[in-house]
């Protein structure tokens, strides 16, 4: 699966001249694929024409145009030398096209554990400005608001809605979120000078904001951990960071960084494209032809007929509840990484599960549980190998799933999206419409039937769709709503 879909145009070809930008404004380089995804759906929806790579694009994979390249990788959780080294390659491809500025996409509850990766994939992100010939950055902001999700920042401290990202959403199986002060958690992960750009200095708008990034920058701070508590804040960053080579944050920030550069937003006012607010109109029907290109327009949800899965790993609140109206519709196979240690051979289950019902609907394989499940699961197993154990299992999984017909693939999870999206070779995507905000589909090259997979079950149609769901993202029926078979 590691064309181009059909339909677009072929690396480096058919672009039609003149109506896109010689390279990209902005190369973004995210640490985990539903992290990719949503940054790139949410400048989608602001207008921009998105390109995204899922892995390290090849040195000779050409830019097809856009105005951002987006590229997805699998580095929140790894060791941090290996994090920072994948970064660095993927942001030299994203200067090697062009691009004008880079942006270090990571979570909005800031994920990371005290060795990273935020911190060194930054310093690994600033070596690699400076080795191409670009200027050393002089300061470089980290702010991972995003007030739509409720995610804001102030006086340093990251907060979920009304409290602490260590109260509202400490548990986490890989990277707990137990300090929300964010200069004390950046600063254990760099030597670099970790300092505050406080709320109070955004009231005076960009000249306010400059002359207090200046006098930090003079006392030695190099990283900027940035209040922001509403898209106003976030408007005087965008503006005060657009010259800045690198900046650093979520969709909120990268978002505000190519306000007033793009053409506008995608729809009149906040018409999202997203199906979850749609009102009755034709898929698509709210973006303006000029602002996508022709791939967008004709295909932006995969056909309901389509055959469908979920694959679960995230343990979010959100996704538990996701997964449980999944459940109240179509069969799920559930299991514990302790069950797949001891021999349980899920892969077959799985097999079963699809020749038996896919038929009729979509099926789930999930590994997600409540935080007490998977802590039990971590203190028998170890954490790496407990997390492990459920990648692999839902990567093979995902495999003889789409051998056996599924076209409609859905992950929930990072860390569970990236190893789907390893193990079935998918590099690249069109970005289609969302079905909530930063929950976008994603449709790859044509699938090539796998060997002994019976005839009937590859459609005519190879055309894969994938939709990696970040766990925390999506109203409580993005699922079901996804995944819904014809009726
Ligand atoms: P999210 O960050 O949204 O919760 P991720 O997929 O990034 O989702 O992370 C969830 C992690 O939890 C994965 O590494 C996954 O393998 C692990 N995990 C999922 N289910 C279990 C379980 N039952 N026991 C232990 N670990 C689990």
């Amino acid at each position: 699966m590691t064309g181009a879909a059909p339909g677009s145009p072929a690396p480096g070809g058919d672009a039609a001249p003149g109506l896109r930008p010689s390279r990209p404004r902005l190369g973004v380089v995210a640490d985990d694929y539903t992290g990719a995804v949503d940054v790139a759906a949410t400048l989608r929806e602001a207008g921009a024409r998105v390109e995204l790579h899922l892995g390290v694009p090849p040195p000779d994979r050409a830019w097809r145009g856009g105005d951002v390249a987006v590229v997805g990788l699998k580095t929140r959780s790894v060791e941090a030398g290996a994090a920072a080294g994948r970064s660095a390659a993927a942001a030299g491809w994203l200067l090697g096209v062009g691009a004008s500025q880079l942006f270090q996409k990571y979570s909005s509850t800031f994920d990371s554990t005290d060795a990273g990766n935020i911190g060194p994939v930054a310093d690994a992100l600033c070596a690699e400005v400076r080795r191409r010939g670009g200027s050393e950055p002089a300061v470089v902001l980290f702010c991972p608001a995003v007030p739509r999700y409720g995610r804001t920042v102030y006086q340093g401290h990251l907060f979920v809605g009304d409290r602490l990202v260590s109260e509202a959403a400490g548990d986490h199986p890989l990277t707990p979120r137990t300090d929300a002060d964010l200069v004390r958690r950046l600063a254990r992960q760099t030597r670099v000078s970790v300092g505050l750009l406080p709320h109070q200095a955004l009231t005076g708008g960009a000249e306010g904001a400059r002359a207090t990034l200046e006098r930090l920058a003079a006392s030695g701070v190099r990283y900027v951990v940035a209040d922001a508590v509403d898209d106003a804040d976030l408007a005087v960053l965008g503006e005060v960071a657009r010259a800045h080579p690198l900046v650093t944050g979520a969709a909120g920030l990268a978002t505000a960084l190519l306000a007033g550069v793009l053409p506008g937003p995608a729809a009149p006012a906040t018409s999202a494209v997203h199906r979850g607010h749609r009102s009755g109109a034709p898929p698509g029907e709210h973006l303006p032809a000029e602002h996508l290109p022709a791939e967008h327009l004709s295909a932006e949800y995969p056909p309901p007929d389509l055959p469908g899965a979920l694959l679960a790993g995230s343990c979010t609140a959100e996704t538990l509840e996701q997964v449980r109206r999944f459940e109240a519709r179509w069969p799920v196979l559930r299991f514990r990484p302790s069950e797949v240690a001891a021999g349980r051979d899920v892969l077959a289950e799985a097999r079963r599960l699809a020749a038996d019902h896919l038929g009729g609907g979509p099926v789930g394989v999930v590994a997600s549980a409540p935080p007490d499940v998977v802590r039990t699961e971590q203190q028998a197993l170890g954490r790496d190998r407990a997390a492990e154990l459920v990648e692999r299992t839902l990567g093979e999984v995902a495999e003889a799933l789409v051998a056996l017909g599924v076209r409609r693939l859905v992950t929930a999870g990072g860390e569970t999206s990236g190893a789907v999206v390893e193990r079935c070779r998918i590099t690249h995507g069109t970005v289609g419409a969302a079905e909530a905000p930063g929950v976008a589909w994603l449709r790859v090259g044509d699938v090539v039937p796998a060997e002994g997979a019976p005839a009937e079950a590859t459609p005519e149609d190879g055309t894969l769709w994938v939709l990696l769901k970040s766990g925390p993202l999506g109203d409580a029926d993005v699922l079901v709503r996804a995944l819904a078979p014809a009726a």
